[in-house]
């Protein structure tokens, strides 16, 4: 099982890892050093920041970065606040998406195994000692260098009309433009559902992708946490900061008809930019097989009517890759 050396009942500003023993190769008695902050000012609501839970999804570990080394004030805090701001180290260290030591993906992990892969260790000491300190859980996701998404938040329907608005509030307060409902069954295997089955809130974004942090998504991110932290009670309320987007949308999302895979591998063009309204057997963009002679581009067609909110990250595809998800307008 595994410990930290920083005391996260303690009162003020620790910095500290989570040393998880990785035997390997090169080296036989290395660590994997997972870096751990915790800014606690006396009782309060508390929260828990995680970002690079996916190693190539960088608004996370950049908008966390500045938090804690400087923009976050101790006397400003009530309450607790952890951090971690690479959740999957070896993937942040690696820009994967994936641990490079075991394959793990760390949104498939949970609730994890003392005895497992370092991966599922690194979730079990989430599971045990991070969400049961915490109220409400932000993860900050991006779509990495697979997929492109319209900066959002993720609201997934819950079991009451109570528990879905008590998460949609946490994303009206992180403000991003975009909010997307769910309606699909979350994996077992999710920290969301690991978060829901002790009873406290977890709020999901998607900032951007294509493997890259613009300046845009970044102040979408930092905005969206300080925004979270206020409302909660946390952080002292802030002169109001600006809206970085004044369209606001919300999008349901609820089935595989949203989805519109690639039958081929190929060169994706993309002929919509994410926000833009699309119909339903629309030509949204083309498969080209540039390496090929006799094969024409092959037309990319809607699913669905909406708002197409999350593309294909990189020009390369392959067969099964999602190339766009369109997003019902509610
Ligand atoms: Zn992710």
């Amino acid at each position: 099982m595994l410990s930290t050396a920083l005391d996260l009942d303690a009162e003020g500003f620790h910095a500290g890892y989570i040393d998880v023993p990785a035997s390997l190769n090169h080296s036989a008695w290395a660590n994997l050093r997972v870096p751990l902050f915790s800014i606690k000012r006396g009782e309060g609501p508390r929260c828990l920041l995680l970002g690079g839970c996916h190693g190539d999804e960088y608004e996370g570990p950049i908008a966390l970065s500045h938090l804690v080394h400087g923009e976050l004030k101790l006397e400003d805090v009530q309450g607790q606040i952890i951090v971690m701001p690479a959740f999957n180290t070896a993937a942040v260290q690696n820009g994967s998406r994936l641990s490079p030591l075991d394959d793990g993906n760390m949104n498939r992990a949970f609730p994890g195994n003392p005895r497992g892969t370092i991966t599922e260790r690194i979730a079990d000491f989430v599971t045990r000692e991070l969400i049961p300190r915490s109220d409400v859980v932000v993860d900050l996701h991006s779509g990495g260098r697979s997929l492109m998404f319209l900066p959002c938040t993720f609201v997934p329907v819950q079991k009451t009309e109570a528990a879905t608005q008590a998460i949609q509030d946490l994303a009206n307060a992180f403000d991003a433009p975009l909010s997307v409902t769910i309606r699909e069954p979350s994996a077992a295997e999710m920290i969301d559902t690991e978060v829901e089955r002790q009873g406290k809130r977890i709020l999901a974004t998607e900032l951007g992708g294509s493997a890259l942090a613009t300046a845009n998504t970044i102040s979408i991110t930092k905005r969206g946490i300080k925004g979270v932290l206020s409302s909660m009670g946390i952080l002292k309320e802030q002169a109001a900061i600006p809206a970085t987007s004044k369209e606001k949308m919300t999008l349901l999302v609820d089935g595989l008809h949203h989805y519109t895979y690639s039958d081929d591998a190929g060169i994706y063009e993309m002929l919509f930019e994410p926000g833009s309204k699309v119909k339903q057997g629309q030509v949204i963009g083309y498969l080209h097989f540039a390496d090929r002679v006799d094969r024409p581009p092959q037309s990319v067609l809607a699913n669905t009517s909406g708002v197409l909110f999350c593309t294909a990250g990189q020009g390369l595809v392959q067969r099964g890759d999602v190339l766009a998800v369109v997003g019902h307008i509610e």
